[in-house]
């Protein structure tokens, strides 16, 4: 199953994409993870990511597409993945289109402005391994430390309310277009993104599970 996870920046795509990803046994591809990964090793194209990615804008979308094609070219997605972060403009989704990939169903979580800038003040990662988590909804079992690999929890420095009412624009400006470009196939899924965590997993592993 091919699938796209849909959403603005801090309605929690990439948590519950990773669920489903371990529900489905296919690869979660999280296009944010893959440039900070290039920016640690300090790769070129992490290096000409960076400058966007602290402004809280969109990387130019050759380079995306760039990564996703050799990314969708390796062998564990062959029975499926989800797309956690791509396509994020409609020339995105257009070249997915172009290199033949067939997406079965875009699930689009929603959740208003007004509560993501709340829960992207509480939102911390790890600076060694890049696990996510909230100081609310998704604590570390000690405050500060990866549960994953014990490195420090830092706040993403696009994270900071600023930039991320500049990343929500950018969002309802060139993200948001996908909606309707999904929708007119056929494709989209829409979920309510709920208080608790928990319970829009539920929502969405129906979502997942219906027929389109
Ligand atoms: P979130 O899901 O919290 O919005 P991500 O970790 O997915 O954030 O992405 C962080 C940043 O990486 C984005 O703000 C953007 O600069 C860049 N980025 C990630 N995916 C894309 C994409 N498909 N197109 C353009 N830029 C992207
Ligand atoms: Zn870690």
């Amino acid at each position: 199953m091919n699938l796209i996870f849909l959403g603005a920046p801090g309605a929690g795509k990439g948590t519950q994409a990773e669920v489903v990803c371990n529900e489905y046994n296919i690869p979660a591809i999280s296009t944010g993870n893959i440039l900070r990964e290039a920016l640690k090793s300090g790769t070129e194209m992490g290096l000409k990511a960076k400058s966007y990615m602290d402004k809280g804008a969109l990387v130019p979308d050759e380079i995306l597409i760039g990564i996703i094609k050799d990314r969708l070219a390796e062998e564990d997605c062959k029975n499926g993945f989800i797309l956690d972060g791509f396509p994020r403009t409609i020339p995105q989704a257009e070249a997915l289109d172009k290199m033949g990939v067939v997406i079965d169903k875009v699930i689009d979580i929603e959740v208003s402005d007004e509560r993501i800038v709340t829960r992207m003040s509480g939102r911390r990662v790890c600076e060694k391994c890049g696990s996510s988590y909230h100081m609310l909804y998704k604590k570390p079992a000690k405050e500060g430390i990866c549960n994953a690999c014990g490195g420090t929890l830092i706040q993403r420095k696009d994270d900071h309310p600023d930039t991320v009412k500049d990343r929500l624009d950018v969002y309802h400006d060139q993200t948001e277009p996908l909606k309707d470009f999904y929708s007119k196939q056929g494709k989209l899924f829409i979920v309510e993104g709920q208080e608790e965590v928990a319970d829009t997993t539920k929502l969405v592993l129906e979502a997942v599970a219906k027929q389109a």
